[in-house]
């Protein structure tokens, strides 16, 4: 067996060497090919880079004919490159030729080797090519020339990152695999087409040094590393303060287990040896990680690749003095903001009109994150799987927050298609627009009461973009979920007072804390429950911890001094939850009376209709309280039990099925009886078709997302109330009506000239 003739250190400082030369990366190519072969003392050493029409081609040779480069290509399934480049990972055989996998091409003319080493290139776990040397004698590659291999890999993997071989490509091949155009599908969060280019919320550290003299001084540099980032780590389990995004106790325990993995430790160390600098022993070392846990398919592997990238990122960072800062500052125009996992508030730091697009690795829709992406109306996808190892910063990126489409890199036709339709959405935005101030009155002239939903301060503003005349359901614990910490009654008030304010004259009806379920407080405990919907939530908690509830009403009286202020319960299950509620507040109230503080000039009390046993106490129901707000998304989930998550039967009923409209009509009816108001609040109302059903049961007011106020005024406008009562009533009463109404409200629609 014969050794390397100069140890990896000499060949790395010799390839950067040659990576300085004025060359073109064809010539630059053909000399690293040259300069591997002679030290490995190898007869073969080839290129080849992986395409985007998923071929791998040979780029350069030293010993292979030469004229078959930028001829020879084989498809990803064929041969030993191929398997290579599949399984990310290193393969050393002594008899090529008898490995089944094994491939001939007779224009390389490389039938008379025996012993075949191939090792991927590898970026962010990602195989761009293939690194392979041949020897004619059956030998045995040692596991040094296996890592020298794999170190000049490297150096390879950034000519091809870096866009170097790009015009090597042949036209027609779609270029090579890191500039590959990508259609990826991940989950629709914010809805809106956006197109921008790659800005990555935790930039990855960029390593300008892959190369060491002295590996003593390198190796010290790792451990002073290592000792830096557990000191770190140590202060930030401390302080409890684990504010940053992305950063939760299970990340930081797993660093501790591995911190103390020696093996992990052991790889960092030889990485160096091999003539590495320190960061990029790092980084070929997670990148060798991510290569094997990207093709593991149990869940819990592939979520630890997230920690030990999160562990290898914050030790870059520690190795080359990069702060640990956010994109935030200097945000480009038409920025695409790609992250794996962000906080809330993280994202309230970009400049909004700047952002065109949010990608998140790991956050669905119903993450904190995807709450004030909606409220900022930034178009949002999620769960947008192995996302950040694709994109480079600065790639052009297009998102449809509606279907969850993402095209990476896109081809002109794709792009001019998309660009097509965010015009089409703006103009429509734009007719929306041109109804903000002119009422909200049926073609038959009566009024209908139009509000929006919101959660933030930063969803006010849309109050006087859409015209909406109040805000009819505020969910207040939007702004728990976004805040550090509990906010104390003080800042309650405050925050209250502010919203109260902006509103001015139109009305803002409160919603008290909805927490539980999916609705997570960061700095509260989480309560494990086998059913979290159907568990402690919501109003169960305010009178089961009425410290929790009674803060809340002493904020929102103080904050509503002189003026009107409309509370409404979420999900009350029984009248006896509504009268201690109620009598929870006369007691604050009470209290007000007796310091002679000022009181609200009126002070209305109403619920929150979606828990199903409601519906067999409506009219006691009426008689108590001084509105009804019918919550559609729970009220559906419950009735026809029916997970409102859960995207396997989220859509398996109709809210258009009589099974769903007769109730609801019951709970018109009751209001009219009452002489109160019943008003929609749940997603239901935003939509067309549905909006259009419930217009026809009788009710007059709703309240939805701001997008959604512009489409349904302009409905409410076109529509005869008449008619469409009559429509839906008629079809309502026969009593062997079993199918939903959709296709036929959709004929009414059509009928009546209703476009949306
Ligand atoms: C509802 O349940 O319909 C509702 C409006 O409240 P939320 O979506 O916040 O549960
Ligand atoms: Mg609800």
């Amino acid at each position: 067996m014969r050794g390397a003739l100069v140890g990896p250190r000499v060949l790395l400082r010799r390839l950067r060497e040659v990576m300085s030369e004025p060359a073109n990366a064809q010539a630059r190519l053909d000399r690293i090919v040259v300069l591997i072969a002679n030290n490995m003392v190898a007869e073969v050493c080839s290129v080849y880079v992986a395409r985007a029409d998923n071929t791998l081609e040979l780029y350069a040779t030293e010993g292979l004919n030469r004229e078959a480069v930028h001829l020879t290509t084989m498809r990803l399934d064929e041969g030993l490159v191929g398997l290579i480049a599949r399984e990310a990972q290193p393969l050393a055989l002594s008899d090529a030729q008898s490995h089944p996998a094994f491939s001939y091409k007779p224009e390389t003319g490389e039938e008379i080797y025996a012993s075949f080493l191939g090792v991927p290139i590898l970026r962010g776990g990602n195989a761009l090519g293939v690194l392979v040397v041949q020897n004619r004698a059956a030998r045995v590659y040692s596991e040094e020339e296996i890592e020298a291999l794999q170190t000049t890999a490297m150096v390879v993997a950034e000519m091809i990152a870096g866009g170097e071989l790009e015009a090597l490509a042949r036209p027609g091949s779609g270029g090579t695999v890191v500039r590959r155009s990508l259609a990826l599908m991940a989950q629709p969060i914010a809805e809106g087409v956006g197109l921008g280019h790659v800005v990555l919320h935790e930039p990855r550290v960029e390593i300008k040094n892959l190369v060491a003299d002295d590996p003593d001084h390198e190796l010290k540099r790792l451990h002073n590393a290592l000792e830096l980032l557990r000191a770190s780590i140590d202060d930030l389990m401390d302080s409890g303060g684990l504010s940053h995004a992305g950063e939760h106790r299970d990340v930081l325990e797993t660093f501790r287990m591995f911190a103390q993995d020696r093996g992990w430790i052991r790889r960092l160390q030889e990485a160096i040896h091999t003539g590495l600098t320190a960061e990029a022993a790092v980084e070929r070392v997670q990148s060798d990680v991510r290569a094997r846990l990207l093709r593991q398919t149990d869940p819990y592997l592939r979520e630890r690749l997230h920690d030990l990238d999160d562990l290898a990122n914050r030790l870059l960072h520690q190795l080359t003095g990069a702060a640990f800062t956010l994109a935030a500052e200097n945000l480009p125009e038409n920025a695409i903001l790609v992250a794996r996992a962000m906080g809330p508030a993280a994202l309230l730091e970009y400049q909004r009109l700047r952002l065109r697009g949010l990608i998140l690795e790991e956050g669905g829709a119903t993450s904190h994150v995807a709450i004030v992406a909606r409220a900022l109306g930034i178009p949002t996808v999620g769960k947008a799987e192995g996302i950040i190892g694709l994109v480079e910063p600065g790639d052009a990126v297009i998102i449809d927050g509606t279907t969850g489409e993402i095209q990476v890199r896109p081809q002109p036709d794709i792009e001019a298609a998309y660009a097509e339709k965010a015009r089409l959405r703006a103009r429509r935005q734009e007719q929306y627009r041109a109804l903000r101030d002119k009422p909200a009155v049926s073609k038959d002239g009566q009024p209908i009461d139009l509000q929006m939903n919101a959660g933030l301060l930063v969803d006010l503003p849309n109050l006087d973009d859409t015209g909406a005349v109040g805000v009819g359901l505020f969910r207040t614990e939007i702004l728990f979920m976004v805040a550090p910490s509990l906010p104390r009654a003080q800042a309650q008030e405050a925050l209250y007072r502010t919203i109260i304010d902006i509103a001015g004259k139109r009305p803002v009806t409160f919603r008290t804390l909805d927490i539980g379920g999916d609705k997570v407080l960061p700095y509260l405990r989480k309560v494990d429950e086998e059913n979290p919907a159907l568990g402690w939530r919501a109003v169960r908690i305010g009178l089961d911890r009425p410290a929790l509830l009674r803060t809340q009403f002493r904020a929102l009286l103080g904050a509503a001094q002189d003026r009107e202020l409309r509370i409404m319960l979420p999900m009350v299950a029984t009248l006896e939850e509504f009268d201690m509620a109620q009598a929870m507040l006369a007691r604050e109230r009470e209290r007000l009376r007796r310091l002679n503080r000022s009181q609200p000039r009126q002070v209305q009390l109403g619920v929150m209709l979606e828990v199903p046993s409601l519906l067999f106490d409506l009219d006691q129901l009426f008689e108590r309280v001084d509105f009804v707000s019918v919550g559609t998304n729970d009220l559906m989930q419950f009735m026809f039990a029916v997970d409102r998550e859960n995207a396997l039967v989220a859509s398996r009923f109709d809210a258009l099925h009589p099974s769903f409209l007769r109730p609801l009509r019951r709970v018109a009816e009751a209001a009219r009886r009452s002489g109160k108001k019943a008003s929609i609040c749940g997603e239901m109302a935003g939509k067309p078709l549905e909006a259009l059903a419930l217009l026809g049961l009788g009710f007059r007011s709703f309240s939805m997302s701001p997008s959604n106020v512009g489409p349904i005024k302009a409905l409410v406008r076109a529509v005869d109330l008449g008619a469409v009562e009559r429509f839906v009533q008629e079809r309502l009463d026969s009593p062997d009506r079993a199918r939903n109404l959709r296709a036929e409200l959709g004929e009414f629609a059509a009928a009546h000239d209703l476009s949306f």
